[in-house]
This record gives structure tokens, sequence and C-alpha cells, in this order.
């Protein structure tokens, strides 16, 4: 098979996120974990015209709370947080089977040597340094809750 150019077709894993399974991630829950309000709003924005539904919280004790309470799809962490820092939420969310394999993306507003270690030893996924870029979050978070799909199929809420 072959492209307009005659140059060959991506591989199917290659081709962007198609309007369908867009459709089909409407349904995912997102809690943000931010206590800064305009990065907040910012991440509010970006993703509520993406159609997910927004669990939102300020700070790392309620965040671990809400986790439990609602099952949340996918988490976006910030680090700095008043009461339980990002990376202490994220150690005891793995500790928990509902959550061993839950997407995490940490985010920080200094990036600092060392931080992307203590990140993926803390166990979230990947790593964002503010100021974040806006335009590649909503692709990352497709991506990663595809990934996650596959993975477990058992998690797909449409079957
Ligand atoms: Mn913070």
């Amino acid at each position: 098979m072959e492209g307009e150019a005659g140059l060959p077709l991506p591989c199917p894993w290659q081709q962007p996120t198609s309007h369908i399974q867009e459709k089909q991630l409407m349904k995912e829950k997102i809690l943000i974990v931010e206590d800064n309000p305009l990065n907040m709003r910012l991440l509010e924005m970006v993703l509520s015209a993406k159609n997910y539904t927004l669990l939102k919280t300020t700070n790392g004790e309620e965040a671990l709370d809400m986790a439990m309470r609602e099952r949340p799809d996918f988490i976006i962490m910030d680090i700095q947080l008043p009461k339980m820092n990002g990376l202490e939420v994220a150690r005891k969310l793995r500790e928990t089977l509902a959550f061993s394999h839950t997407p995490i993306i940490a985010i920080t507003a200094y990036a600092m040597k060392g931080d992307k270690e203590r990140v993926i030893e803390s166990g979230c996924d990947a790593y964002l340094s503010k100021p974040i870029n806006t335009r590649e979050l909503p692709g990352m978070i497709a991506e990663m809750l595809l990934q996650r799909r596959k993975d477990n199929p058992s998690t797909n809420r449409n079957e």
C-alpha cells in the first residue's frame, strides 16, 4: 500500500490518534493535582476542550483520598504540593493494586538535577517541567491512555 506521493503509508502504530479513538477517550477521568491556580486553570482549559471528565485538587492528602474514591484513569501530578508532595502521593498510589498501572505525569516548577530520577523512582511514568507545553500535553495524554488500554483491555470502559 502506498500513500499520495508514492511514499509508503505509516505503520498503524505511527498514525495519529484518530477521531474515533479520541471519542472513546471522552469518558476518561483525569485527576489534576496542582496548587498553583493559574497552572490549574491552564490545564483545565487545555483538557476540557478534549471532553475528559476532570477532577481537581490542590493538595497531596486530598489527591490520595480523591483518587481512592473516584478511581481516575489518568493523573497529572504537581510535585511541590501542600500537605504531601506529589512524589509521595505517587508512591502511595503505586502501592495500591487499583493504581499499580494508572498513567501518572509529574509536573515540576524547577527542573533540577536528579529530578527525573526521583520522579521515575516514585512510580510516575513521565515528567514535564513548567511552563507546561499545552500543544504537546493533550496528545501525550491520549497516547498514554490508549497504550494503557492496549496493555490492559479490561480497563476499557466501552466494553
Ligand atoms: Mn506546586
